[in-house]
This record gives C-alpha cells, structure tokens and sequence, in this order.
C-alpha cells in the first residue's frame, strides 16, 4: 500500500480534477458497461493505468495507493473480459510494467520476466487451485505446490558466464530492460562467481531471477535523509529499491544497503533437475541467497495456513513483503499450464491486505530538527496498526498538509508506509462537519520564536537562528545518544535541565562539566553522578567515525562517518580537505562533500571542535591515510607461500593501504590468492572455488 502524492490533473473526463476522475473510474457501475461505452472506458482506465505505470515504475514516486492502482487494472480486466472485442495490443492487461527509459543500456530477456497473477483472497486463490487441477486434468492430491515470501522490492535477472556474473538486469517491460550491471555489483549478497554445485554442475550459461529490497530500516533511514533534503519521500521500500538500483552513479547505489533474494532460474538452463524445489536448492547449493521461509504444500488447507501464519508474522520480518507466492511445484506441469502474456498459469501472488486504520487528527504541532528543520506532525487519537499504537503522523512539511488538505479535527485514514512509518493516506472528507480547523504554518519557530524561513525551492522551513535552544538540546542529544558518542546516563531530560540552567551551551560543554553542575539534578545522587563523570570521561576515546557523526554534520550519517575515518588518519586531515579530495573518496558524492566542507568552515563548528580537542577528545582515526588502487579496492586477498621481495606483513599492508582486504582463509568471497614459492593447501582450495591467481611478478606490478 502507498502513499498517495495528489495532483491536479484535467484528465478527460469532463474537466474533472485529478481525484474525481480517479473515484469515478474506481467506483463505476460495472453493470452499467454495455457494448456502446465499453470502449471508452476501457480507454479512459488504459490512460490512467499508463499515466500511474510511468509514475510508479520510471519515476518511483506513485500517485496512488496500490490498492486504488489494482481496482483500476480489475475493473479493465473486468470489460475486457466481458467485451474481448475492446482488447488493444498495447493495454496495459496484456503488458508488464512499464517502457524502458533512457539513462541505460537496454537488455533483451532470454526468456520474458513475468509479473504474476494477484488473489485477493481466499477464494481467488481457491479459483487458481481449481483451474490448475482442472487445466492439468489430474485430481488434487497429484499437484504439489511450493510457497514462498513474496518480497516487495524490484525483480532483477542476473547473468552469469562460466559461473562468473557478466549482467545485472531490472526487468522493464517484461521483454526489454536496463542494464544496471555496476549497480548490481555493488550488492553484497550478489555473488560474483559462483560456487560448484555438490550434486549439479553450474551450467555454463546460467540466468537467475531474484528480487532486490531494501530493508524496513534502510527505507527509513532513506527517507529520513530525503526529508531533510526537502526532496519527495519514497512510497514504500520497493519504490525506494527501484530508485537506488536506477542509479547512474552506482556511488549512489553503494551507499543504500541492498540486498536480494534470488527465487527462479531461467528455463534454458541444462541441468537435471525436475521440480521448482529443487531449484531453489540447487540455487542455494552453488551461491545464491534464497529466503529461507519456503515450504512445500499439498492443497488448499495447508497453502492457506502458510499464509495464514505470515499474514501476522512477517511484521517481524527486517523487510517488507506484500504476499505469499504459490507455485506449480513440478516443472513438467509448469511446462503444460504454460503462460498468458503477463503471467505464468503455474503461479499465483496471494495478496496480503495492507492494514489501513481510521482515527483523528487531534492537533498539528510542530518540531524542530537538529538542522532547524521544522516538521509538522499530526497529533492522533492513538489507534493500533499493523501491530503497535501509532498516535501521532509525521506530514513533512507545509505542502504535504496542504496537498493532503489535511485539518485539525479531521478523520483520516493512516497506514504505515514499509510497515514502518505511520502516514496519513488520506482525509475522509465525506465525514467533515465544518468545525475542522485549517493549519497555518507559522513563519516563526515555535521554539524560539526566531524567524523559519523556506528558501526558494526548498519544502522545509528552518528556524534561522543558530541559537535556538530547540536545536541545541536536538544536536546534544543526538551527541550524546547511543550511536553517537555514547554517553549512558546523558539522555534527554538531563541535557533539558544543563541547557535550562545554562550549564552548557553546546555538546562540547559536556566535557567542561563538574560534580556540582551536575549533583542533585533530575535526582542525580553520588552514584550516578560519578557514573556519569566516568562515562563521560570515556567517551573522549571513542573511535573518530562517532564522533564525526555525532556531531551532526548534514548527510553524514553512521556509515558516511566510517567510510571518512577510513580515509583520514584524523578529523584535522577531514577539515583540511577540499571538496575534490572528498568527492573523489568510493560512496561520497557531491552533495555529502559539499556538506562536510560547508560544515568545518563555520567559526561557531570550529570553535566547538576546539573545545573538544582541549578536553582531550579523540580526533584520529588510527588508520593511515589510503593509496586507493582500483585492483584492489573492495577487494579480498589470501596470501599463500613465500614471496621474494616481501614479507606477509608487508604484502597485507600494501594491500590493505590500497583499499583491500586479506582475509587469511579461501572462500568463495575471496577475489584473488596472490601465490608465492611452495604455495600450500590454499591454493588447493582456491582451485576447486575456481579463484583467480596472482604470481608475485603480477603483484608487483599492481602495486606499483
Ligand atoms: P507484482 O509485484 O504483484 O508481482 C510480480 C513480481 O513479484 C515479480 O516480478 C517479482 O519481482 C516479485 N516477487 C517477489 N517475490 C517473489 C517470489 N518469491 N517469486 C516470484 N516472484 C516474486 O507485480 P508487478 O507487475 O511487479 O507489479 C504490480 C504491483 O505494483 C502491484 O502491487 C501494483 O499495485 C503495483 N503498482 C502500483 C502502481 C501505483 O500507481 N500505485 C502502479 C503500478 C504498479
């Protein structure tokens, strides 16, 4: 389920806005079609059907819920069904997903990446059973079916040449899609050489399907950074998924933590195997990361059980799924039932119904953010959803409200986007009265009253001064907080009162504080009072990746702040580097380097950091600063025998200073085993995973 983005829009139906033509195409008579105006709504649907297609699959930013998408396509299902005569070749009934849009090169399927057909319920999917025993004309207890996760990313086909990944693919229209092979790369759970199967050899061509996700947390953590960016949050992780693999700069793609799950293998690949099962375990056997919640299943009872029991437990799942998929075990019946030009016969998506709550908006406050940034929030009557009490909405900012036209007093109905983040659908206007109250963003900042002020372009609205307490207590606490420098005993309230009795005035006075300041404050005794001295005191050593995101620099969130103290050997060298220097770093793009330099050209930033160095807080790194060599950046090495020119540890630093890794045992993640004189049972293993071989003359010249 999505969040909904209104627009206007003057479709063709009579001048009507964006949403009235949307209800009038959701909620038509069906009964009323006759073969005069078949036609014409047919092609009214096809035009909206289009239009949400291109917003959906190429801009990743829908206009409408999932929900309202799937009724759309129904009720066209519906006519065409009725009246076959009004099929055009080019409805989206008879197509998937979207064209292909520029930006990449285009790939050609061996085989069409289907989508599947949906159930809405039980009985749908009693129908599919049905039909497939009916079209396989054998009884029920002859058909086994397999039932997996159906994981709500982007579906991806992988190629691979000799066991080695030659292509990544998003799947575009079914028949054509992008070639996003850098960005696929850049996957961890992608493998990039394959591992022998025990019981099957890897075919010499092998393309496997799989989905690309994001996790819950990696969503949130997306769209946390988009909203201080000003720019449009993602509907949910599967659009987010798509918007990070459609990346040209796959830096970009580095920096969101992708992952996949691979669920088919095209069906020319030569290998004895039978049944989609084995499949699956042949997948797992030679590599691939296959979802581990998969189970055979005989007949209706026991497929709905399953389903049964993810509909509730997969809240607990760190991604998101949308449904169970139930597939023809048996490859010789998958082969008979075959394919329509959308989906195969053999499948079929059992849909989980997204949860949707009403309540009401009590009141809109509004916060105030590290960066100033004010957000208003609905105020709710507190109402379970998807498994916990949801009582108040972020609505991002102004334009959010007024898109939305949401009002204090309203009914509205809220879901959590990605099973996450609670959101406001929409406002159920049929039940207003009249007394809801409109909001009106405030041009001062609700905390210090200073101006907050939207600069052009932007959505956010920033409080302007940079002494604004609501800030200043934000940008300690974050400090303080676990991630951060982790200070136990320093939480929230405690920074409230020290800021409230101006003991301090920005997170470096923490390191100026005494026993008195702090005795007897928020109940501090002798105890506690030493035990936060102490942690305090400890927390000067923490590694200088904390600290740099402690500070609260913009886009430098936790992994930024490590790829930098893996760069520099201290925050004086950070300071000191230009943007070049650190736009040219692996994952950091222009905007996170524009915001570093920004950021330590302030006076008030470096007076602050000077105040944390004469504490005694620890600024360096401990690493040297990196030679950074494409042949080994990223990559992993085992060393085997003895080398000439070089001891061990001075072969592993010069890898490691070039960006490398040296792991001490093979595996099938290592990319090369550099081989010197009476090489032992290493190199034997790097043989059977079939692992590249370096000799130390090559080693010298890649080191340079
Ligand atoms: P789908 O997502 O319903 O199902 C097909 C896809 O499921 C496959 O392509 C594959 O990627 C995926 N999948 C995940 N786990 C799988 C598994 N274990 N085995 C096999 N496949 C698996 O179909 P679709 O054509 O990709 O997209 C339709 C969806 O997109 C619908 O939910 C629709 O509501 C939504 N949509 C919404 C809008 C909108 O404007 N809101 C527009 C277009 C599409």
């Amino acid at each position: 389920m999505m969040e909904k983005n209104s627009q206007n829009d003057s479709g063709k139906n009579g001048g009507n806005n964006f949403q009235e033509k949307l209800k009038y195409l959701l909620n038509f008579d069906t009964s009323k079609i006759n073969k005069n105006n078949a036609s014409r709504i047919a092609e009214e649907l096809r035009d909206e059907i289009n239009k949400n297609n291109y917003y959906y699959y190429i801009n990743n930013n829908p206009l409408i819920s999932d929900a309202e998408y799937d009724n759309l396509l129904r009720n066209l299902f519906d006519i065409e069904t009725r009246f076959p005569e009004v099929i055009t070749p080019d409805s989206p009934t008879q197509r998937i997903g979207a064209p292909v849009e520029g930006g990449f090169p285009t790939v050609v399927h061996s085989e069409k990446m289907l989508s599947l057909q949906d159930a809405f319920d039980y009985s749908e999917l009693k129908d599919f059973l049905n039909r497939v025993y009916r079209d396989l004309n054998v009884s029920e207890d002859e058909v086994e079916f397999v039932c997996e996760l159906k994981i709500d990313g982007l579906a991806v086909s992988l190629l691979y040449e000799n066991g080695k990944l030659v292509r990544g693919a998003t799947r575009g229209d079914g028949e054509v899609g992008e070639d996003v092979t850098s960005n696929i790369k850049t996957i961890k759970t992608v493998p990039l050489r394959l591992i022998s199967g025990y019981y099957h050899k890897i075919p010499s061509i092998l393309e496997v399907r799989g989905e690309a996700y994001l996790s819950k947390e990696e969503f949130k953590r997306i769209n946390e950074e988009r909203l201080q960016q000003g720019i449009f949050v993602f509907a949910n992780p599967r659009n987010s998924a798509a918007g990070s693999i459609r990346q040209i700069d796959p830096k970009i793609t580095a920096g969101r933590k992708l992952n996949v799950f691979i669920y088919a293998m095209a069906a020319n690949a030569e290998l004895d195997i039978d049944s989609h099962y084995e499949i699956l375990n042949f997948l797992k056997e030679v590599g691939f990361r296959v979802n581990p919640n998969i189970k055979k299943a005989a007949g209706f009872e026991e497929i709905k059980n399953f389903c049964e029991y993810w509909k509730d437990k997969r809240k607990e799942l760190s991604y998101e799924t949308d449904g169970i998929v139930i597939k023809v075990d048996s490859l010789e019946y998958q082969k008979r039932l075959g394919q329509t030009t959308r989906n195969p016969r053999w499948a079929i998506a059992f849909k989980f119904p997204p949860e949707e709550k009403t309540t009401r908006v009590i009141d809109i406050k509004v916060s105030v953010g590290r960066t100033g940034a004010l957000t208003p929030v609905a105020v709710l009557e507190p109402v379970v959803v998807s498994g916990s009490t949801v009582s108040n909405a972020t609505l991002h900012n102004e334009d959010e409200i007024r898109k939305k036209d949401v009002r204090i007093g309203d009914l509205v109905l809220i879901h959590k986007a990605g099973e996450v983040i609670p959101e406001i659908i929409k406002v159920i206007k049929e039940k207003r009265t009249g007394s809801e109250k409109p909001f009106i963003m405030s041009d001062k900042c609700p905390v210090c009253g200073s101006d907050a002020v939207r600069p052009e372009g932007e959505a956010v609205r920033r409080c302007t001064s940079l002494a604004c307490p609501a800030i200043q207590y934000e940008a300690i606490v974050h400090f303080a907080s676990k991630s951060g420098m982790d200070i136990e005993g320093l939480g929230p309230a405690i920074v409230d009162k020290l800021l409230q009795k101006k003991l301090i005035k920005d997170a470096s006075d923490i390191y100026y504080l005494k026993y008195d300041d702090i005795f007897g404050l928020e109940n501090f005794k002798e105890k506690s009072t030493n035990n936060l001295l102490n942690a305090i005191k400890k927390s000067k050593n923490q590694p200088l990746s904390r600290l740099l995101f402690a500070m609260g620099i913009r886009f430098v969130g936790e992994h930024i702040a490590q790829v930098f103290s893996n760069n520099f050997k201290d925050l004086d060298e950070l300071m000191n580097a230009g943007f070049e220097d650190l736009s040219n770093i692996f994952e950091i793009g222009p905007r996170i380097a524009q915001s570093v330099v920004t950021f330590f050209k302030q006076p008030q930033n470096r007076a602050i950091i000077e105040k944390l160095r004469k504490a005694g807080v620890n600024f360096k790194s401990g690493k040297k600063t990196l030679n950074i060599n494409e042949q080994f950046y990223g990559k992993t090495f085992v060393l085997t025998g003895k080398l000439d020119s070089f001891t061990r540890e001075e072969a592993k630093a010069l890898i490691e200073n070039s960006g490398g890794k040296v792991a001490s045992s093979v595996s099938k993640n290592t990319s090369a085993i550099v081989v010197g004189a009476d090489a032992g049972s290493k190199l034997d293993d790097a043989i059977r995973f079939g692992i590249r071989q370096i000799t130390e003359e090559d080693f010298r010249k890649m080191i340079k």
